[in-house]
């Protein structure tokens, strides 16, 4: 991959906003109003958001965070993106801006752990919606699902979590389609580079921000992508405004800072990733690994069609309780122990290890399940560290 249009998206995209007095780097605009000359113009601006090159009032739109926007709409094939203050945020508007009260969602079991209690504590007691969740891979069960009365949304994830299961995209939204209902896809994991849902006929596309998009484990904040320009203008910009859930202008400058090194460092994760994943793989006490790069991978041929590469998250199990996959955890040295992910750092944790019996059997994963995050240390560093986390078992 040498990503030869994205490059020249994130520079030159915005540029008429970027060369701000010639400046190399756009600006970052603090303010909170702009000005008009008559009265007319600005209730003009007012009235009819989303107009190329108009702003009124930094809770509804900032230049630095449409600089950002615009590169993120296009690098992801899509007409509009809306930039939120974090990843929850982008979430909660695409839900809220697509469904009513009453409203059916259907929704993978694997998504964003934070997303599925938004929709089970919130959505389904305060609004009365229903929620059917399935799997994504049989798509019988996602049809049977999709024929429920007032089916307005499915939320996708792919690869998703845990145990890096992938949804065939393709094959979803065809069915979406068929029966009315809005595709969402969380493709925080793969970045706009790995993978475009929206060619392959997802309605929209979100990203945390604070992963690798910004790069640097300085940021929160999150963007939602689509084709649809009645949606993202009416109903997704008006979310945002109302909940006041857009990014701040230094953020979005943090942002767009880190897209200038996003094909450098997305290349090198990948590539250390395969590494960890392969050691891992031959390592006797290991049980399985979970990791969308290696030929193994039951989904390799899907994974292939529609992934341009892979990322540096995987699982692994193995060959012991969950109290000794903890002290595997807490031997290691580079990989520290924290949530989150998309920065420099290596981070490992056991995400299930509080999870109850039911959680787990919803999905098919284990209590002792630990996750990797290979930052950008080297590969050769990281494989020391589990070396010796491994010569202690
Ligand atoms: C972190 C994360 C989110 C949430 O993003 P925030 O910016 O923390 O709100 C959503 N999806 C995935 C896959 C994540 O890793």
């Amino acid at each position: 991959m040498n990503f030869r249009e994205e490059r020249i998206t994130i520079t030159h995209t915005a540029d008429e906003y970027d060369k701000y007095l010639n400046a190399v780097v756009p600006p970052v605009f603090l303010n909170s109003l702009h000005l008009y000359d008559r009265f007319e113009d600005y209730l003009d601006a007012a009235e009819n958001p989303c107009q190329e090159g108009k702003f009124v009032y930094g809770r509804d739109g900032n230049p630095t965070v449409h600089i950002l926007e615009r590169k993120i709409a296009k690098l992801e094939h899509g007409t509009r993106a809306v930039v939120f203050a974090s990843g929850m945020g982008a979430a909660a508007a695409a839900i809220m801006a697509t469904c009513v009260s009453g409203s059916h969602v259907v929704c993978m079991r694997d998504v964003y752990q934070p997303v599925k209690r938004f929709l089970n504590n919130f959505c389904i007691p305060r609004f009365g919606m229903k929620v059917t969740y399935v799997s994504g891979n049989d798509l019988d069960e996602v049809e049977a699902a999709m024929k429920q009365p007032n089916t307005s949304l499915m939320i996708l994830e792919s690869p998703a979590t845990f145990v890096f299961r992938v949804v065939d995209l393709e094959a979803v939204t065809k069915l979406a389609h068929k029966y009315g209902v809005k595709t969402y896809i969380d493709n925080t994991c793969l970045t706009p580079l790995f993978q475009k849902p929206l060619d392959m006929g997802i309605d929209i596309v979100m990203h945390t921000m604070s992963k690798y998009i910004g790069g640097h484990s300085d940021i929160i904040g999150g963007v939602l992508t689509s084709k649809d320009e009645e949606l993202m203008c009416r109903l997704i910009t008006t979310v945002r405004e109302w909940y006041a859930s857009i990014l701040g202008p230094m953020e979005a400058w943090l942002a767009i800072r880190g897209l200038r090194t996003l094909p450098v460092r997305v290349k090198e994760h990948q590539r250390i990733g395969l590494e960890v994943a392969r050691y891992l793989e031959k390592q006797p006490k290991v049980k399985r690994v979970y990791y969308t790069g290696l030929e193994s991978h039951p989904q390799a041929e899907l994974i292939k069609k529609q992934q341009k590469g892979h990322t540096s998250l995987m699982s692994l199990e193995l060959d012991a309780s969950p109290e000794e996959a903890v002290k595997f955890i807490n031997r290691l040295h580079l990989f520290g122990k924290g949530c989150s992910w998309g920065g420099y750092e290596s981070l490992a944790i056991a995400p299930l290890y509080r999870a109850e019996q039911e959680e787990l059997h919803f999905l098919q994963a284990d209590r002792g399940l630990i996750r990797l995050y290979c930052g950008l240390e080297g590969s050769e560093s990281l494989i020391d560290d589990l070396d010796r986390a491994f010569a202690g078992m």
